[in-house]
């Protein structure tokens, strides 16, 4: 579509709900005739039987066949385009991944199954373990956490454990006020008070706020690196020597790690313990709350406060050992997202060091590109070199009257799901872009004239840009009311209110 504003209007977008396109009696499938004796229903007890389900939705094969196949087509995925959801890297899975997971003895493996049949399965798990350290620079991972937040409390709950043993557990923990919302909810529910510190104007920590702030009550400073304007800390060593010099620990939320892997490894940076987010830096795929995997790696001095059960090799076998005196427990069922590990490992071994090394090389190149292009039309709030995402803000478009998020709605109406709005905080109208080294030039050119044509109607039609999107089945809903009172149930409408219809 060009920006001219016209619209077209897609009719199987009229698509009703199912239970509406019901009409009593039909059926989608035929069954032959019954060449078996009838049994009497009583026989399975009266009460059982049911001649019908009451507002059951009767449909034909064909319109099942349809509702869902419609359905399907309104999804934005990343098989379909750019997903340039900034700090969700938002990366293409390689197939290679789900061949491997589908293999016959992963995809049937049962966590209940005995140790003697599992050796591959805690195989997979060990290298993925020393992968990850190896790529951290780390000597203790885990494989438990289901996401990365869910790695974050993981990572709080070991630092608390080993101030704990040491004597203190400590009052506060430090957050950059460009930190993900996540990071100070961690620390509050570690239980622990959350101080912020203001970044400079670099959009980076700055060392004397955070010295003036180190205290002995502080038990952790929790810091992204890229942090998520998406710039590298430049002052990353001496921020952790001035936490440590107090006693305290550092957190890296390794969120962005996509900038860093086969480049740097915080282990060697003097970060104390992490997570990674699989389902964003290996590829595995990201859901509604899941199936992620939070895997947490920390130095040495904290692998006593692993989560149980953790693999150790007995005469040439695995096994899982539960008997651990300092751990902080099982921070969930099992061992993890297995079908996601193994697709992270997949991941890891396909691209071998160098070939990750490459992959991290294009995400900068590729960030760095749309940064190059897109500098002439938007604002650039900091200057400081773009790792693998960049962050503009919408401070040129708001004069006239077009905000960060109607500029992103105004994108699906050009085809691509929008960037992320609003965050990082510390951005006021943040549009953050993050494009992946997955993305072909020619993709990121069509997402450069998608976004220069939409700042090119700001400047011409700004109201036509504040309705959009044009091209969706609904356009703008109240994202509040969605939030604090979803409708999650359908129910039939009243007698009285399909006589009226
Ligand atoms: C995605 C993200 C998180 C949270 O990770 P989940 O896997 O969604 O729980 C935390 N911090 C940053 C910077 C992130 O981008």
């Amino acid at each position: 579509m060009s920006g001219t504003g016209k619209t077209v209007q897609v009719l199987n977008q009229n698509e009703g709900l199912l239970f509406e396109q019901s009409s009593p009696g039909k059926i989608g499938y035929q069954l032959p005739p019954l060449d078996v004796p009838e049994v009497d229903p009583k026989v399975l007890g009266a009460g059982n039987a049911r001649a019908g389900i009451e507002d059951f939705p009767e449909v034909s094969e064909v319109e099942v066949i349809r509702h869902f196949t419609r359905l399907s087509t309104w999804n934005y995925g990343i098989d379909l385009g750019l997903f340039p959801l900034g700090s969700c890297t938002m990366k293409y899975n390689p197939r290679v991944n789900e061949l491997v997971a589908r293999t016959e003895g992963l995809a049937w493996a049962h966590p209940y199954q005995p140790e003697d049949l599992s050796q591959g399965a805690m195989e997979i798990t060990a290298q993925l373990e020393r992968a990850i350290g190896e790529i951290t620079g780390m000597e203790s991972v885990t494989l438990q956490p289901a996401a990365g937040a869910h790695g974050e409390m993981t990572g709080i709950l070991l630092i608390r454990s080993y101030l704990e043993k040491q004597g203190n557990p400590r009052k506060i923990v430090l957050v950059p006020d460009s930190a993900h919302g996540t990071n100070p909810a961690t620390a509050a529910m570690v239980g622990y008070e959350v101080r912020t510190l203001k970044s400079n104007d670099k959009g980076m920590v700055d060392p004397s706020t955070l010295e003036a702030a180190m205290s002995e009550d502080v038990a952790a400073f929790m810091v992204t690196n890229p942090n998520t304007v998406g710039v590298f800390e430049e002052n990353i060593a001496q921020i952790a020597a001035i936490v440590h010099a107090k006693g305290g620990q550092v957190y890296m939320d390794g969120a962005n790690m996509n900038a860093l892997v086969g480049l740097a490894r915080p282990g060697d940076f003097g970060m104390d313990v992490m997570h990674l987010n699989l389902h964003k830096t290996m590829s595995t795929p990201h859901g509604g709350g899941g199936p992620g995997a939070g895997a947490v790696a920390a130095r040495a001095h904290l692998e006593p406060f692993m989560p149980t059960p953790r693999l150790k090799q007995v005469n040439g076998s695995w096994t899982w050992d539960y008997s651990r005196p300092d751990t902080i427990g099982k921070v969930r069922a099992f061992y993890g997202n297995f079908g996601v590990l193994v697709r992270a490992l997949s991941y890891i071994m396909a691209h071998g060091g160098p070939g990750l090394r490459t992959a991290t090389m294009d995400a900068l190149l590729n960030a760095n590109y749309l940064r190059k292009r897109l500098e002439p039309y938007f604002d650039l709030p900091y200057q400081s070199p773009s790792m693998h995402e960049v962050v503009f803000s919408h401070s040129r478009q708001e004069k006239k009257g077009a905000k960060t998020m109607d500029i992103a709605k105004r994108l699906i109406d050009y085809g691509f799901h929008p960037y992320t709005t609003a965050f990082p905080m510390i951005v006021p109208g943040a549009m953050m872009i993050e494009p992946t080294e997955t993305e072909p030039k020619q993709e990121l050119d069509l997402f450069v004239d998608a976004m220069v044509a939409i700042a090119k109607e700001i400047e011409t039609d700004p109201a036509f840009v504040l309705k959009a999107p044009y091209n969706t089945r609904v356009s703008r809903v109240d994202e509040t009311m969605a939030a604090r009172k979803p409708i999650l149930r359908w129910r039939a409408p009243s007698p009285q209110s399909r006589a009226a219809d």
